[in-house]
């Protein structure tokens, strides 16, 4: 039988995905290094009896979002919950843009944005950052001047260069914009500043955050948002019926009760970034202040060993960082997520010797 081809606009696109190779230390795609409380895996075991597993859930994840409002001190109704943060911004772009619409991003930063919007159809414009890969408010007037975009999007701390937004370029953002702003907030823990405090019902704007990092939990698919409540209700347009199933509402419920358990482990991984910053100040590399559990590091050109090679070099010696190095604006770069110290300690001495 004769193939039949993919929609003509997606053949020409690369999906965003890392490398699954089995190696001994993981630390490419930012998950969390630790395992959730042994408390909580008990809990969810013992759930798995009390799910109504023949009907359909709580379509609204009631409980759920109710939690996740009182964690932010806002209403249920200003939540919305999704299979992974993904699907949150999938979402937003399924009702907000599409065909004839166009969606701002300020590159390098999050290639999902972009990916997603292309994939409902949207016009994608990419605003560019400086050097150092911060914002100048004059490119996101610009940007937003000559696109008029209905949604755009800001990633705070930014994936992959770590650097926490200034609250004066997303406030600029928010004055400037027509349409949606979503501040993607998938490292907030980990950060100085959330974008949470400029969330109201008068403005179009969206928080964005993810149990995968943070919380352990990547395996679990959960993410939501925190925006105004017209807006909740309008992503309903869009989304599955049913989308999120029993057992992930409950397992993020039984999360909420471990806050202080998560908030714990961030302070962990950020004394293993401060480790990895002050190790990075020793060799020759280039690197970048980073807020989130990630950082992005280049070999500097004078010592003539180049991204893919260090790259290379690590995974030989059984490490596995993010090679960003063919990423536009980004020629060298990789990214290390932050480990266990274990692990922070196999990559420091790794680093040492690649690089000495
Ligand atoms: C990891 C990541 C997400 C991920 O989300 P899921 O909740 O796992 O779908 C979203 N945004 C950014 C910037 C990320 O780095």
């Amino acid at each position: 039988m004769a193939r039949f081809p993919l929609r003509s606009d997606l053949q020409v696109m690369q999906g965003y995905h890392s490398v699954q190779v089995d190696v001994p230390i993981r630390l490419n795609t930012n998950e969390a290094p630790f395992s959730p409380p042994a408390q909580w895996l008990d809990e969810v075991a013992q759930a798995v009896h009390s799910i109504e597993w023949n009907r359909y859930p709580d379509r609204a994840a009631t409980e759920l979002r109710e939690g996740i409002a009182q964690l932010h001190g806002v209403n249920a109704n200003q939540v919305f919950v999704a299979n992974g943060s993904n699907e949150v911004l999938q979402s937003i772009l399924l009702a907000y843009s599409g065909a004839g619409r166009t969606v701002a991003t300020f590159a390098p930063t999050y290639q999902m944005h972009a990916q997603i919007a292309k994939v409902v159809g949207a016009n994608v414009v990419e605003g560019s950052r400086n050097a150092d890969f911060t914002l100048n408010a004059q490119e996101i007037e610009r940007v937003v001047a000559e696109s008029n975009p209905a949604v755009s999007f800001l990633c705070s701390p930014n994936n992959p260069t770590g650097i926490v937004e200034p609250r004066a370029n997303i406030e600029t953002l928010i004055k400037v914009a027509p349409g949606v702003v979503v501040i993607d907030e998938a490292y907030a823990q980990f950060s100085p500043w959330s974008a949470l405090e400029l969330i109201n019902e008068e403005s179009p704007v969206v928080v964005t955050r993810t149990f995968s990092k943070t919380w352990s939990m990547a395996a679990a698919r959960l993410g939501y948002l925190v925006g105004p409540s017209w807006l909740v209700a309008d992503l309903e347009a869009v989304v599955l019926p049913y989308h999120l199933d029993a057992f992930k509402q409950r397992a993020g419920v039984l999360a909420l009760k471990y806050v202080g358990d998560m908030e714990s482990r961030v302070l962990d991984i950020i004394a293993g970034r401060n480790a990895i910053e002050s190790c990075f100040a020793g060799l020759q590399v280039d690197t970048w202040p980073s807020g989130a559990n990630f950082v992005l590091f280049r070999p500097q050109a004078t010592t003539g060993i180049t991204g893919k090679a260090l790259w290379q070099g690590l995974l030989d010696k059984g490490i596995l960082v993010r090679d960003c190095s063919s990423w536009e604006g980004l020629a060298n770069c990789l990214r290390v997520t932050i480990g266990t110290s274990q692990e922070n300690e196999a990559f420091i001495s790794a680093m040492k010797e690649i690089m000495k």
